[in-house]
């Protein structure tokens, strides 16, 4: 281990463990930068939270999301990634290097830093929301849609990423309900042409949700109030096997903020193609600075440039 004061030196140190973290780790340990994984407070990510995933290349038949994770780390280990269960809890990166502390006490120093923390989906908060996470509820269409082939979904949200999702449920559901809390939508003109325009979508605005309701198979429904005016409601009940979330994510920067530049939204910004950030040897990968795509494949590709950015930054250091 190599020390500086006392205090232990890492060369690479990944911060978060999804498939961003995880690939930078398999790239970097191949390269002989030693990296450092630490874990944050969900190891593996996201994707733990899944269940089938069926859309990332190499697994033809599927794969659920704790053994795709459990997969990538055991990858990792092979190649001597040292991967430690910790969340980095404070940073200063206006000294070289670079001073990290981990669960609040231990001390770190870093040459160069991965930021790799993803994002958390929005849920609306409800009680029966939690109930039926995996049995209905996701917050993600891309990864869960499939399972609703054929069958009344709804999705929540009137930004970009709900519209997307109610247009690609469209290709797969029978029927499709946006539930918007305005009486407009937020997302782009074009997406809202989109939605306009597909036939099986009902886009009901000024509907919230106040619970939903089911057995211990699955979702069955969802119970809407409906603001007629300004003070009138009105209950709705819609018939739905799957509801999908698509308020918006949370970018988890807030313990880079003071020295990392990120977007109005926290997303952190990246120089070009590359995932360099405004702060020289640090660069992020994956979720945390990507609003748009959060895929677990696209967040692979990002790790593995966040690794070939280091090993070209330590080369001139
Ligand atoms: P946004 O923040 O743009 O939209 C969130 C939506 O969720 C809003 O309609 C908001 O309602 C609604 N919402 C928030 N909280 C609640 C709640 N508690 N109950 C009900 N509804 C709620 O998030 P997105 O994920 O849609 O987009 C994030 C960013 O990514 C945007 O900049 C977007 O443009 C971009 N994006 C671009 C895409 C593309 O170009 N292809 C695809 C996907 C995203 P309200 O309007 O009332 O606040």
């Amino acid at each position: 281990m190599q020390e500086e004061n006392g205090v232990e030196k890492i060369k690479c140190l990944i911060i978060g463990s999804g498939p961003a973290g995880y690939t930078a780790a398999i790239y970097a340990s191949r390269a002989n930068l030693n990296p450092v994984v630490y874990t944050g407070l969900q190891m593996g990510g996201q994707l733990t939270t899944t269940t089938e995933v069926e859309n990332f290349p190499g697994y033809p038949e599927g794969v659920t999301g704790p053994v795709l994770m459990e997969d990538m780390r055991r990858q990792a280990e092979r190649f001597g990634t040292d991967i430690r269960f910790g969340i980095i809890t404070k940073v200063d990166f206006s000294v070289r290097p670079f001073r990290l502390t981990v669960d609040e006490e231990k001390q770190v120093l870093a040459d160069a830093v991965i930021i790799a923390t993803g994002a958390t989906a929005r849920y609306l908060g409800l009680p029966s929301e939690e109930h039926f996470k995996g049995l209905g509820v996701s917050a993600c269409a891309t990864c869960d849609g499939f399972f609703y082939k054929g069958k009344d979904v709804a999705v929540v949200g009137g930004g970009d990423t709900a519209c997307e999702e109610a247009t690609y449920l469209a290709g797969l559901c029978r029927k499709v309900y946006l539930v918007v809390r305005k009486n407009y939508l937020r997302a782009s003109k074009a997406m809202q042409e989109r939605v306009f325009h597909t036939p099986n979508i009902e886009v009901l605005f000024e509907h919230n949700t106040k619970e939903l309701y089911g057995t211990d198979m699955g979702l069955e429904g969802a119970r809407l109030l409906y603001r007629m005016g300004t003070q009138e409601e009105k209950e709705v009940d819609i018939r739905i096997d799957g509801f999908f979330l698509a308020i918006g994510h949370t970018p988890n920067t807030a313990v880079f903020k003071e020295y990392i530049a990120t977007d109005e939204q926290g997303y952190i910004l990246t120089e070009g193609k590359s995932t360099k950030t405004n702060v020289a040897g640090v660069f992020a990968a994956g979720d945390v600075m990507d609003p748009v795509y959060r895929q677990g494949i696209t967040s692979a590709g990002s790790g593995c440039r966040a690794a070939i950015d280091v090993e070209h930054y330590l080369a001139e250091l």
